[in-house]
């Protein structure tokens, strides 16, 4: 049975009706391997193997578990895709995927905003493997069609991106890949299955984080790739090699958390577009990144590839890199730290979780202002929240009349004060 709509999806899809002891959920099958009743029953399931005929039974639990292949079921399902294939990280995923497609003397390009630890993957490791590769500016399409070589296999990137939230036409990159026969991967994370769907644009793979808001709770890690039976049954083979596996409890807490991906990721919509507009308004913010405003240089093809925006907004401060830390310690709501997706808010400084290592004027060079906040919101109400970044940034205003009382300054930098 299919079902219509993804709020039905998100419960029903993937889990087998009537399941074993006629128990409501899918069950933890917590096993390392799997047993055959006879000789007869082991041949039979090697023929089946060979012939490459389904069989409703697990070998070793590297190769299968049924857990696992429950929440990958519901996770083919809510992106319109033919499989999946379940990881221990959004990394792993990530990786496993491009040593499937790629090999020696192969070629792949990746656009320039994409997750950190992906760039440095694709041009760091891969190389050390003789594969080139080659960053191409995000939304520079003309970029991208020069960057082609013969030898180009793959064009990953990724929508909307970090921390910029940048939105990436994907009808636009199916075309170019298509004219050359380049498979197309496109991390979809930030956007989860509820606000963006690449594979229903002709898009190859979509891979998520679901450490993010598809687990939703921040307390799990693990990775999807997502795309037609034939090619990822040739991951999973890769897979089986690589080991890099999802385990069953996190398979479990991953199904139980995709029940209520719907509800979170409409409610993350709801009160980041508050949140983005409440900010834009606010003199002591000097720019807000948020595809579903309408000054967001990607607000048209948002608008016309996605159902909603997310949850994630970014936004600079008129203030350095001490006055944001002192902005973000007054903030009494979100946690600090890095990761988004989950019930809890989180806020982040950019400069200072991803790169602290560069200075002032290297993280200018890439584009990193110091006064750059990353607020990925909760499922908290949306009120307390914009009520809390208010008070924050309050206290900024009120300690800078202060000091302009005392400096007796008529210059208005906000927080600059905080400056140690
Ligand atoms: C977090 C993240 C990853 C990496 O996922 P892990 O589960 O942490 O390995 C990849 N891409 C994006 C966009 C992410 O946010």
């Amino acid at each position: 049975m299919t079902y219509k709509n993804l709020s039905t999806r998100v419960v029903h899809a993937g889990e087998k009706r009537v399941k074993p002891h006629h128990a409501l959920t899918t069950p933890i099958v917590q096993t390392s391997t799997y047993t055959f009743e006879n000789t007869q029953d082991l041949i039979d399931f090697m023929d089946a193997q060979i012939w490459g005929d389904n069989t409703e039974r697990d070998e070793y639990g590297r190769y299968g578990n049924p857990t696992i292949a429950a929440v990958e079921a519901k996770l083919a399902d809510l992106d319109n895709g033919e499989a999946a294939c379940l990881f221990s990280s959004g990394m792993a995923a990530i990786t496993t995927t491009l040593f499937t497609l790629l090999s020696a003397g192969s070629h792949i390009i990746i656009t320039d905003d994409s997750y950190r630890r992906t760039r440095q993957f694709v041009t760091k490791h891969l190389s050390r493997y003789g594969i080139e590769a080659t960053q191409v500016p995000m939304g520079d399409y003309e970029a991208l069609q020069a960057a082609i070589r013969p030898n180009t296999k793959v064009i990953f990137s990724e929508s909307p991106t970090n921390p910029y939230l940048r939105v990436l036409d994907l009808k636009k990159l199916v075309a170019i890949a298509k004219q050359h026969n380049i498979k197309t991967i496109v991390d979809s994370t930030f956007a989860t299955p509820i606000n963006q769907r690449p594979l229903e644009f002709g898009v190859d793979f979509v891979i998520h984080s679901a450490t993010k808001y598809l687990g939703g709770h921040n307390d799990l890690l693990a990775g999807v790739v997502v795309g037609s039976d034939y090619m990822i049954g040739a991951i999973k083979e890769t897979q089986g090699i690589f080991g890099d596996i999802s385990d069953p409890n996190t398979a479990y807490l991953l199904l139980r958390g995709l029940k209520t991906l719907e509800l979170r990721v409409q409610r993350q919509n709801q009160t980041a577009d508050k949140v983005a507009h409440f900010l834009v308004k606010h003199p002591a913010v000097r720019r807000v990144f948020y595809p579903g405003l309408v000054s967001h240089p990607d607000y048209e093809v948002a608008v016309e590839q996605m159902s909603n925006f997310g949850g994630v907004v970014s936004f600079e401060l008129e203030s350095d890199f001490e006055g944001t830390g002192q902005f973000i310690d007054h903030l009494q709501i979100p946690y600090i730290g890095p990761s988004l997706g989950g019930v809890e808010s989180l806020v982040e400084q950019v400069a200072l979780v991803s790169y602290y290592e560069l200075s002032t004027e290297e993280r200018a060079e890439i584009g990193i202002s110091d006064s750059l906040v990353r607020l990925a919101v909760g499922i908290e109400s949306a009120d307390d929240l914009l009520a809390d970044l208010a008070q924050a940034l309050d206290k900024a205003f009120q300690t800078e009349t202060l000091f302009q009382a005392v400096n007796g300054t008529g210059k208005v930098t906000p927080m600059v004060i905080y400056r140690r």
